[in-house]
């Protein structure tokens, strides 16, 4: 601010409207004059020809100086001496510099050894040299701040926020160079922190830091932290993604490799109209397709999944109309009570659908997940136990009596406050008894936020309902958490039970886990079974109940009401 003082003449107050001033180091004249025309209407310019004359100006003004914009060939001394030393003495230190230089091994190495940013000769448009400048400026000088938010305090590596900015600066300063987003993430990074302990597994990822650094760096890459386990690197196309990713592997845990496994997503984008965020979106996609598998370790994002993008869209935009117009029907599965001899239907479960207009019959395994990510699914769920209560309500009062049947209750159900009082209405303005209704809770619910969780599930099981802990054995639920849980029954997970029934598969496996059951002394129910050999082999061990195609698929209302009634018949 310009402020009139009685003189007449003005005065300007310090650190307000003066021009912050920069150093320039550069011997050869014309580069000199191009960046002072570029930056003298901005800066207050201090244009220096050698490192001596550099020194000599740092040595008296350091203090003053906003920014070094530093060539690293000089007559006298190389740039690189120059920047080590001014980061070594602590009165230079701060004064952030940025390289001039064609030489991109000397990015690098400047970037390591301190340098902010570097600008490429020839040089840019002035715009983009002058934007460049004044940010690094601002940067600078909010940098205590900034250091703190910038870096991941573990790794080292930028945060998310500054990383997606970096990286779009990358593009603007190499828009002919093809870049990938890749997302590298952890498989099952939970149970490496609970089975090798916190400071291990704090290790693990401050080597994948280190790796991926070293891998990237030197082609001008550069990499962020974006949640616990996951790490974005933004970098010029790597033709060898599985080197690239075996590299990173032995770095971070040696001769232990096989106690973490890492997951590669790609997204090879040459077109660089898409949005940065999107690019590590769809990454994260491709990363997502192979999580959990044993034999793939990297995807690339491909048309396929481009159109399963679209599609979602789709799906997601029509949500509302569909919930409005009833396009969402509920189908029953019915669930056998397998230890009497003739085995018993014993209840169902409650799975929906939607009928789509156009798209025809869609499973829940594709909209659900979508729905799951931002929170739909609570209408969703909440739509699908308003039309089961209302089943259950009309078989009760056309037969007497009818079979419990179980509604699937999301991870984001568990966390609503009012959970326990919808749930509760639903069952008294519908007229039911709480043990018509049983909750599916997913296992992996209760690994996630396990107090709160369990502090729901006893408020739930208090007034009088039954919880299926469902897909049982594809979580990672330590027995000793197990033993705690408030179940009334474990669902296991028919993946599970596929993997066991597979070609010499696992029996011993599935043993334990009933074993495990039976310890418990809670019911266990085995889902998708289709086969009188998976059938015997379970009731030989001891399950007590049984779903699966074997007995039946999931069936709409109406059928399902014909399905009770024959059996009844048949049992009377
Ligand atoms: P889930 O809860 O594990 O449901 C079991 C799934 O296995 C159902 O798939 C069922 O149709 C299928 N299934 C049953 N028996 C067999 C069999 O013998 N063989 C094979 N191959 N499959 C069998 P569906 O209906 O496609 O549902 C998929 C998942 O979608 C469900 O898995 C559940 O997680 C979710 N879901 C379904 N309905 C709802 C709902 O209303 N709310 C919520 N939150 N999730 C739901
Ligand atoms: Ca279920
Ligand atoms: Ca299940």
């Amino acid at each position: 601010m310009n402020v009139e003082i009685p003189n007449g003449k003005m005065q300007t107050e310090p650190g307000a409207a003066r021009k912050r001033k920069i150093l320039i180091v550069e011997d050869e004249f014309v580069n000199r004059e191009i960046l002072v025309a570029m930056l003298d209407a901005e800066y207050e310019m201090i244009p220096v020809g050698s490192g001596a004359d550099a020194e000599a100006v740092l040595l008296r003004q350091a203090g003053e100086i906003s920014l070094v914009l530093l060539d690293l060939n000089l007559p006298d001394r190389h740039g690189l001496d120059i920047l080590r030393e001014m980061k070594e003495n602590p009165r230079t230190a701060k004064i952030p510099v940025i390289v001039l230089t064609s030489d991109k091994e000397a990015e690098v190495e400047s970037l390591n050894l301190g340098a902010i940013d570097f600008i490429p000769k020839p040089y840019p448009i002035p715009k983009v040299v002058q934007a460049r400048i004044r940010r690094t400026i601002e940067l600078s000088e909010g940098r205590d701040l900034i250091r703190e938010t910038e870096r991941d305090h573990l790794t080292g590596l930028y945060t998310r926020e500054y990383f997606y900015r970096y990286a779009e600066q990358y593009d603007v300063f190499n828009p002919d160079v093809p870049t990938d987003a890749l997302v590298l993430d952890v498989n099952h990074f939970q149970m490496v922190n609970e089975r090798f302990g916190k400071q291990y597994a704090d290790e693990v990822l401050i080597r994948i830091a280190g790796a991926v650094v070293s891998s990237v760096s030197a082609s001008g890459g550069i990499a962020c932290r974006r949640s616990a386990d996951t790490f974005l690197v933004y970098c010029p196309h790597l033709s060898d993604y599985r080197a690239f990713l075996d590299g990173i592997a032995t770095a971070a845990c040696g001769n232990d490799r096989g106690r973490i496994r890492l997951r590669l997503g790609v997204c090879a984008e040459t077109e660089k109209s898409v949005e940065m965020q999107t690019r590590f979106d769809r990454a994260k996609i491709a990363a997502d397709t192979v999580r959990g598998s044993f034999t793939e370790c990297i995807a690339f994002y491909d048309n396929a999944m481009h159109e399963k993008e679209i599609y979602a869209e789709r799906l997601l935009d029509e949500f509302r109309a569909a919930i409005d117009g009833k396009q969402f029907a509920v189908y029953f599965q019915p669930k056998f009570d397998v230890r009497p001899e003739t085995p018993v239907l014993c209840g169902a479960e409650a799975l929906v659908r939607w009928i789509h207009p156009e798209l025809g019959m869609i499973s829940p395994g594709v909209f659900i997940p979508l729905f799951e990510n931002n929170g739909l699914i609570r209408i969703l769920d909440r739509y699908v136990w308003r039309e089961t209560v209302r089943h259950i309500a009309e078989w009760k009062k056309k037969y007497g009596s009818t079979v419990p049947v179980s509604v699937n209750v999301s991870r984001i159900d568990m966390l609503d406050p009012d959970l326990v009082g919808t749930l509760r209405d639903l069952v008294t303005d519908g007229g039911l008894d709480y043990s018509d209704l049983h909750l599916e809770i997913t296992e992996s619910a209760y690994t996630e936020n396990a107090r709160q969780i369990i502090s729901t599930v006893n408020e739930l099981r208090k007034i009088g309902f039954v919880i299926e802990m469902d897909d049982f054995g594809s979580g990672y639920s330590s027995l000793n958490m197990i033993a705690t849980l408030p179940i009334d029954v474990l669902k296991l997970d028919m993946v599970f039970i596929r993997s066991v029934f597979r070609e010499n598969g696992n029996l011993r496996m599935l043993k334990v886990i009933v074993e495990i059951a039976e310890t418990l002394s809670v019911p266990m129910i085995a889902e998708g079974v289709e086969k009188a050999e998976q059938l015997n082999t379970l009731r030989e061990m001891g399950c007590a109940m049984v779903q699966g195609y074997y007995f039946s698929p999931p069936l709409p209302a109406a059928e399902f009401e014909k399905y009770v009634r024959e059996r009844k018949k048949e049992n009377a």
